[in-house]
């Protein structure tokens, strides 16, 4: 009779860890608390489903920061490009954005689903929805509760817990299996947004005339590292791609320090000198408005931008400085509720190689509940899937090592 191996959580990495196990002859049962699955994947889908990323694997991998070394195995073993032929092998044709980022053609992630689950069930995979893991029994066996609410404890052989990280709580991953495995030694790093917008004290003409406006094409410095992109001006602070970049930093200093000051270059592709020399051609006695429209050629919300941080210099060379390092003070961060990620989760010390639990042998797990942290860009559900055919190539190595 084969193996029985149960995964929690419907996920990205549930789901590629089930599929490679019931490829290599396991009996796979999935438990997910949702009546569907894989909501914060389809959640994803609705803004453009963004893979992976296209750029080299060396830059791909420093996305990950701290967390380079440990997921570098495993996403050296499922590389973007693996990735991507298997959103193709499923019918999904991709394709590369501008940007670099990878997207399946139909921008979605329903019509990949359907295929995936499709090829599933054809793998004999059961997958058992309102289903909710709720801990361990005394002989640490899993306690789960289907929909008539009533636990019983799971036999199974080997087990890949996939829960998620926890943001976007309605979604189904809600962080709240944390003191279960603390109380059985695993080391765990407190939750914490990844990927959220921040909070900046805009005075109320600003935030009336601007909320919900894009900030095109600045750049975005943070203790020396400098994102370019757009952001997005919200009535709490500002949002979008590059700020998400520098999210880490900007959130430990905020910790640390009660604030964090990003600095804008809001003319990114002129140098300070010759910007300055164009701002010194202005008509004497122009407004100083008309010159950082007409000179400068900055937005209405760029020039407004430049007043929030105080005083606008008038001299040329000063005036040029300014809008080249504009300084925004930030002073907190959003909640878990709406980041698109979290930060924290199980630490690399707790688990080996394999994606194992080092105090809870035959237990593996997998995608954002890992303490690893990156910005948008199809860089989380890369680490998702990769950890997921990792814990799953644990969990084979694990039955092959017990039958040496
Ligand atoms: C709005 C939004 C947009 C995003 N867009 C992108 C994008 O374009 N590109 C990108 O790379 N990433 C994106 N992400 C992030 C990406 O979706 C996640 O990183 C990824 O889904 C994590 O996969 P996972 O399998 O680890 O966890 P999840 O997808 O969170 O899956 C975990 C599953 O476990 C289930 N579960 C949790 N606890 C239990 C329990 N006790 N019992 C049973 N089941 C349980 C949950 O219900 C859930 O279905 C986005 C996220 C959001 C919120």
């Amino acid at each position: 009779m084969s193996q029985r191996v149960a995964i929690i959580g419907a996920g990205p990495a549930g789901l590629i860890a089930a599929e490679k196990l019931a490829g290599e002859g396991f009996a796979v049962d999935v438990y997910e608390r949702m009546p569907s699955v894989a909501r914060k994947f389809l959640m994803a889908g609705r803004g453009g489903l963004n893979l992976t990323h296209s750029e080299p694997l060396d830059t791909f991998l420093q996305r990950y920061g701290a967390a380079r070394e440990w997921l570098e195995p495993s996403i050296c073993a499922f590389p973007p490009s693996e990735l991507a032929a298997w959103c193709e092998g499923l019918g999904q044709k991709t394709f590369t954005g501008s940007s670099g980022r990878v997207f399946p053609k139909s921008m979605k992630a329903s019509p990949l689903l359907r295929a995936w689950l499709a090829r599933l069930d054809g793998l004999g995979v059961t997958i058992h929805t309102r289903h909710e893991w709720r801990g361990f029994d005394d002989a640490g066996r899993l306690l789960v509760s289907g929909p008539e609410d009533v636990e019983r404890a799971i036999e199974a052989a080997a087990v890949i817990l996939a829960l998620g990280g926890a943001s976007w709580p309605r979604l189904g991953s809600r962080g709240e299996w944390t003191g279960w495995l603390a109380e059985r030694g695993v080391e765990i790093t407190p939750f914490a947004p990844a990927n959220a917008g921040f909070n900046a004290g805009w005075s109320d003409v600003f935030k009336a005339r601007f909320a919900g406006q894009p900030l095109k094409a600045a750049n975005f410095t943070h203790q020396g590292r400098m994102m370019r992109g757009e952001a997005m001006i919200t009535a709490y602070g500002i949002e979008g791609g590059a700020i998400y970049a520098l999210s880490a930093s900007l959130r430990a200093a905020i910790e640390a320090e009660g604030r964090a000051e990003l600095v804008f270059d809001l003319a990114p592709d002129i140098a300070g000198d010759a910007l300055a020399a164009r701002l010194a051609s202005a008509r004497p006695g122009q407004s100083l408005a008309n010159t950082l429209r007409k000179q400068a050629r900055l937005s209405p919300l760029a020039a407004s931008l430049l007043r929030e941080a105080g005083e606008v210099p008038r001299e040329p060379e000063k005036l040029a400085a300014r809008i080249k390092a504009v300084p925004l003070s930030l002073t907190g961060m959003q909640g878990l509720e709406r980041a698109i990620s979290s930060a924290g989760g199980i630490a690399r010390s707790a688990v080996d190689g394999n994606f194992m639990l080092k105090t809870m042998p035959g237990v593996f797990a997998a995608g954002e509940m890992l303490d690893w942290e990156a910005p948008t860009g199809g860089y989380l559900l890369q680490a998702s899937f990769a950890t997921g055919i990792a814990a799953a190539r644990g969990v084979t190595e694990w039955f092959d090592g017990m039958k040496a």
